[in-house]
């Protein structure tokens, strides 16, 4: 699911994946996982297709795509690219027509992107470290090319920016928050929202740019909260761009070009100009070494030469088959943290993915075909502004007005995060258009009705109704129903992993989503909105 801090396409990132070379994947071996138990008997009246999706398969697709070897699968990076071949190629095993681009299973989408130029480092002592720090940039073509001196400038609060800054390089600390000490600092604030980050760095960069800078340097000792997360969001990283999707993109508003190094660079950095640090890691001095030096480059580039995509494909329906049922979730997740900590995504949404994967499972093998044809669309950008969904709703390669229905899954892992429950049939799920809302439809009554045979109880999920991929056939008046689970303290952060999520719990979700569609596959009527009950 995409943040809720991004009203509309934003301001995106990632990285093309031909330009860039990725560190080489952290493959570990096979974790050695618990007895999962049987698969659960089915419900009285289930069509038996629900039989083939299974919690064992549903986990090792999870732990696959939520393997750091997928560096968090931001769109257009290679580790997104890596699982759409997997996706793809389990369609093609399982028997299924492609229907991508060019008779093929990926659906391309072609992206502006943003980058820096390879020579963008800072130099201090002879040392080069052109890794493991983002930029902001304030154009297309920030060129900025500084060398001497670094210049103090504290937390970057305006009493502790000294003026004459032009040709210098800015130094400014962001150290990390204590405990409680009721400091109003800059440095000393603790991580608040991706946005306040945002805005502190654009405050930074306006408080420099007053004082005649042309760039500056920002040491982030606290690189794992906010100020962190919000630059694998909105910087510019060595192997990672930011991507532009149509005319999205917001501009930050940056007056100058901010380089801000990771903790660990950030300490060589300090140690270099004799910056000490207190025992809470704020400095307790400020640039003691007046004679060290440094080069500060930075070089932005932009081109429309980036590309990302979708994998699609459908089973061929019988006597309704010119019409189709849509399945979709998305495969893509944030990428990496400055610090190299993957986002792993679990729940978002490698579990909706692995409960595609085995719907689709489901279907090819059934022995009964449903009446009309049903699509299985895996769909990237949808972290950065719905992009995949939003493209291949605008260029489907199937007529929309003949698309009766999506059901769309996005975080279906943590239904049951109280461990106890585990077992116990408490499955507490969200569910959109809810019966509130002006869509509410008979596919989401069906849904609900259904779910109710696994224990599933459904609080509404309005909130969420523009923050996944069934938004996009939503808008185009398709009916949708949205199963999720809601947010929970992991959610986008590198603590969602695979080993919390409930694989019970999700076999079950699976099978409702299935079976959800294979009635809207089957029924003699396309399903139709109700309005508000
Ligand atoms: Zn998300």
């Amino acid at each position: 699911m995409r943040p809720s801090n991004t009203a509309g396409p934003w301001l995106p990132l990632l990285l093309g994946c031909t330009l860039w070379a990725q560190d080489a994947p952290k493959t570990g071996a096979a974790p050695t996982l618990p007895e999962l138990g049987p698969a659960s008997a089915l419900p009285e009246g289930a069509p038996p297709l629900l039989d083939r999706i299974d919690r064992g398969d549903l986990r090792t697709h999870a732990y696959w795509l939520a393997d750091d070897a997928r560096a968090g699968r931001y769109t257009s990076s290679t580790g997104q690219q890596a699982t759409a071949d997997y996706i793809a190629a389990h369609f093609a095993r399982l028997g299924l027509s492609p229907l991508g681009d060019k008779k093929g299973f990926v659906q391309n989408y072609p992206l502006e992107r943003v980058y820096l130029d390879k020579s963008t480092a800072l130099t201090i002592g002879g040392k080069k470290l052109n890794t493991d720090f983002a930029v902001l940039h304030s154009s297309d073509k920030d060129k900025v090319n500084l060398s001497g001196r670094f210049v103090w400038c504290g937390n970057g609060a305006p009493d502790q920016v000294q003026g004459g800054l032009s040709r210098k390089i800015p130094l400014v600390v962001f150290s990390k928050p204590r405990a409680r000490d009721g400091d109003e600092g800059a440095g000393r604030q603790g991580p608040g929202n991706d946005l306040q980050a945002v805005g502190r760095y654009v405050k930074v960069a306006q408080q420099l740019a007053n004082k005649g800078a042309d760039a500056g340097v920002v040491c982030l000792l606290d690189d794992q909260g906010s100020f962190g997360n919000t630059l694998n969001y909105r910087g510019l990283l060595p192997d990672h761009a930011q991507l532009r999707y149509g005319s999205g993109g917001r501009d930050l508003g940056m007056r100058i070009p901010l380089l801000i190094l990771s903790a660990a660079q950030s300490r060589l950095l300090l140690e270099h100009v004799g910056v000490e640090l207190d025992e809470d890691g704020a400095p307790k001095t400020a640039i003691t070494n007046e004679k060290a030096t440094g080069k500060l480059t930075i070089v932005v580039k932009a081109d429309d030469k980036a590309k990302a995509c979708n994998v699609v494909a459908y089973l061929p329906g019988t006597n309704k088959k010119s019409e189709a049922v849509v399945f979709s979730a998305h495969h893509d997740h944030v990428g990496r943290r400055l610090d190299g900590d993957v986002f792993n995504g679990a729940d978002d949404n490698a579990s909706g993915t692995s409960g595609l994967l085995e719907i689709a499972e489901a279907f090819a093998k059934s022995d009964e075909r449903p009446a009309r044809s049903v699509i299985f669309l895996s769909v990237s950008g949808e972290e950065l502004g719905l992009w995949g969904s939003h493209w291949f709703s605008e260029n489907p390669t199937w007529p929309l007005e003949k698309i009766v229905a999506d059901i769309n899954i996005d975080m279906i892992g943590r239904a049951v995060t109280d461990a106890d429950k585990v077992g116990s049939g408490k499955i507490g799920m969200q569910i959109t258009p809810s019966q509130d809302h002006e869509k509410f439809s008979t596919l989401v009554q069906n849904g609900v009705a259904i779910g109710a045979k696994f224990g599933i109880t459904f609080s509404s999920g309005d909130q969420y109704y523009q923050r996944s991929d069934h938004y996009n056939f939503a808008r185009l008046g398709v009916p949708v129903v949205f199963f999720c689970d809601g947010e929970h303290p992991d959610y986008h952060k590198v603590t969602d992993s695979p080993d919390k999520l409930d694989y019970v719990s999700m076999e079950a979700i699976a099978r409702t989503a299935c079976w959800t569609g294979w009635d809207a596959a089957n029924d003699k009527d396309r399903p139709r909105e109700l309005g508000k009950q």
